[in-house]
């Protein structure tokens, strides 16, 4: 997954973003994460100053529970680089999902009631914990009983957030724009497929393309943040999948990044998914928190990654918002013409009117999560969802279906690239207007424990 990609700022949203972030929580000038406590035990139990064993006992038992409810759930566990013997325990634990969502709940009667909000980062620890368990008791609780499903309240209960609720005529004035640009008597999505097919990158220059634009997500990345020295991805092409590009993260600093060749992909796919898997994205993102959180500060929460709960927010949103803040304004279109069109073997010229359609089809993206709601409310069935994907965001049929299979997979998940987007981005940007002030907010969003509700904290 972590694979849905807007590029495009979306700006009808920025009301809602307002109006969804508490701004008296926003710290006046710097982060104080950066004058952060020094506390706790280690991953591998050494005492260190200031330690927390209390807090740190729950940090462990909650790993534990994340990788015991795995069993249950093949998605669920996204990332684990903690010590083996826990993995082994947690096989070996035959709780049920309905024994484990009051694991979940015990284990937060143990947290504080009330956290001040605040920004030092034992506070932000003690707000991730409280916040992840949460989801993590949700979750329990819908693998023991899945027979009610509501897309907002999913979102609220896993992602902690509360996403616009939007209607389909807000998309109505974008596809009468891509109907300008791209006149015809077809329906519309088939044009639209039409047109992309002579931006598809050929089978036999995905690696060279791939490679070159993932060189450039790296080297525009580094300039701004500092990575282990050690730090590495493999990159392999899978077919057969929900999702069109997957970060599995290894530990170490190392990365495992799949690509799906099974649909055509076009040539802005490219920076995207170099982007969003690898530098900022996720692996960008994992290695960060690893080296930061724990191994710097010896806290093992961070060693496991639990897919369906809030952490994928900033995940998504900040791996999508990382393209547009390696590549500001024109700057992806300007490298795709002048390096990955001749990879691929495109015709440069033709790259500004595809952008001109790629920034329509970018505002388009919110309609998933209208689909994705109606679905997962049961409102509409399987090939209406399909056709609606088709009608609202072009998409076509055999990519409609995947999308719907991704719904299927992963529920409320999508709003994560878009509304996670717009929440990073908003987050980012406000009271830094250079681009050096812009990394280096974002860099330290990556390296600490902020989740949607504490992004002004
Ligand atoms: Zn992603």
């Amino acid at each position: 997954m972590k694979n849905r990609i807007s590029i495009v700022l979306i700006v009808i949203l920025v009301t809602s973003i307002l109006m969804a972030c508490d701004n008296s929580k926003s710290p006046e000038g710097k982060d104080s994460e950066e004058t952060a406590v020094s506390a706790s035990t280690d991953i591998t139990g050494t005492q260190k100053e200031g330690a927390d064993p209390a807090l740190d006992q729950i940090a462990q038992d909650y790993v534990r529970l994340v990788l015991t409810l795995g069993k249950h759930d093949k998605s669920y566990v996204d990332a684990y680089y903690g010590p083996a013997e826990w993995k082994s325990e947690a096989e070996a634990d035959n709780a049920s999902p309905a024994e484990l969502a009051s694991r979940a709940e015990m284990l937060l009667s143990r947290l504080p009631q009330n956290i001040e909000p605040a920004g030092d980062l034992l506070t932000l620890r003690k707000h991730y914990l409280k916040t992840q368990l949460k989801a993590v008791a949700a979750h329990a609780h819908h693998i023991a009983d899945a027979s009610f499903r509501d897309f907002q309240q999913e979102a609220k209960l896993l992602y902690d957030t509360e996403p616009p609720v939007q209607e389909y005529a807000e998309f109505d004035p974008v596809l009468a724009q891509l109907e300008t640009e791209l006149p015809g008597s077809e329906p519309l999505h088939l044009r639209v497929q039409q047109f992309q097919q002579q931006y598809r990158i050929p089978e036999d220059k995905l690696d060279a393309v791939f490679s070159a634009a993932i060189a450039e997500c790296k080297k525009r990345s580094l300039e701004h943040i500092q990575l282990p020295a050690n730090e590495s991805f493999k990159l392999e092409y899978v077919k057969d999948k929900p999702w069109s590009g997957y970060n599995w993260y290894q530990g170490n600093a190392h990365s495992l990044i799949q690509i799906n060749s099974e649909l055509p992909i076009y040539i802005d796919r490219a920076v995207d998914l170099g982007c969003h898997e690898g530098y900022p994205g996720h692996h960008t993102y994992n290695a960060l928190l690893e080296q930061k959180l724990v191994k710097d500060q010896g806290w093992p929460e961070y060693s496991v990654y639990p897919l369906f709960s809030p952490q994928s927010l900033i995940a998504e949103g900040s791996a999508n918002y990382g393209i547009e803040l390696a590549f500001p304004g024109d700057e992806k279109t300007r490298f795709e013409q002048e390096t990955l069109y001749p990879l691929a073997g495109l015709d440069p010229p033709s790259a500004e009117k595809y952008q001109r359609v790629l920034s329509l089809l970018a505002q388009l993206k919110f309609a998933e999560n209208i689909v994705a709601r109606e679905y997962i409310n049961g409102k509409l069935d399987r090939d209406e969802a399909i056709a609606r994907f088709q009608k609202y965001t072009v998409m076509s049929p055999e990519k409609a279906a995947q999308r719907v299979r991704f719904v299927d997979t992963y529920g409320a998940y999508v709003i994560n690239y878009n509304w996670g987007k717009a929440l990073v981005k908003e987050y980012v940007e406000r009271d830094a207007e250079t681009t050096d002030a812009r990394w280096q907010k974002f860099s330290t969003l990556l390296s600490s424990p902020r989740l949607p509700s504490s992004l002004y904290w």
